[in-house]
């Protein structure tokens, strides 16, 4: 599996296409916004996009993924549908923060935890770990030990819950009881800033590491 970071957005998002190399088929993970941008990278690649991939509703996650699922014809999975109200908000949203325009849409699948998403021969579980948002999901793929965590986790930090609907407490526990779990050895892309491993968040973070108070 290749994985491709491309950084969209005023907000310097993380968006990640990811590829099955035994098949060039991908799926594009977070297409916040510089649809371009990321057609051009997949372009470059020779990969051949078979789906889109959402975290959650925030507008530079998702604010590209309905011109970019319009463009290739595929469907968009995820987020969890308790992240429906802020998708229903992109076009206000895009237009408070000088983004190009984009649409609201709806899902062709809502993300249930224990749910997988497939692209060529690749596969990711999908872990429900609202906080940020109440529909925050985040993909792991078991076979490459690599989770895609949008805004839940970043290196040194985790996401911010002070939005509608965001629940600190709630974020913690998704952060101890879902993702580390799955293993000190796994490597997390955030939605923003560097990757990093959830066993240095485990040993470093200072607001998940072992031993600190939630
Ligand atoms: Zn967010
Ligand atoms: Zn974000």
């Amino acid at each position: 599996m290749k994985v491709i970071l491309v950084p969209v957005t005023p907000f310097q998002q993380n968006c990640s296409i990811v590829i099955c190399e035994a098949t060039q088929r991908a799926a594009v993970v977070d297409p916040g916004g510089d649809i371009e941008r990321i057609i051009a990278e997949v372009e470059r690649n020779g990969a051949t996009v078979e789906k889109i991939l959402l975290t959650h509703g925030h507008l530079d996650h998702c604010g590209g993924a309905k011109a970019l699922a319009d463009h290739y014809a595929v469907p968009i999975e995820g987020p969890h549908k308790e992240d429906a109200f802020w998708i229903d908000q992109l076009p206000a949203q895009t237009q408070r923060f000088g983004f190009s325009n984009a649409e609201a849409f709806t899902p062709e699948r809502w993300l249930e935890d224990g749910d997988t998403v497939r692209f060529g021969d690749e596969s990711m579980e999908v872990y429900f770990c609202p906080g940020h948002t109440p529909g925050h999901v985040v993909f792991f793929s078991r076979a490459h030990r690599l989770a895609f965590v949008g805004d839940v986790l970043f290196a040194g930090s985790i996401g911010r819950t002070d939005f509608p609907r965001g629940n600190h407490a709630q974020l913690i526990q998704s952060i101890r009881e879902k993702l580390w779990p799955l293993g000190d050895d796994v490597t997390f892309v955030p939605g923003h800033g560097p990757a990093s491993t959830f066993g240095e968040e485990r040993r470093t973070n200072p607001f998940v590491r072992d031993g600190v108070a939630a």
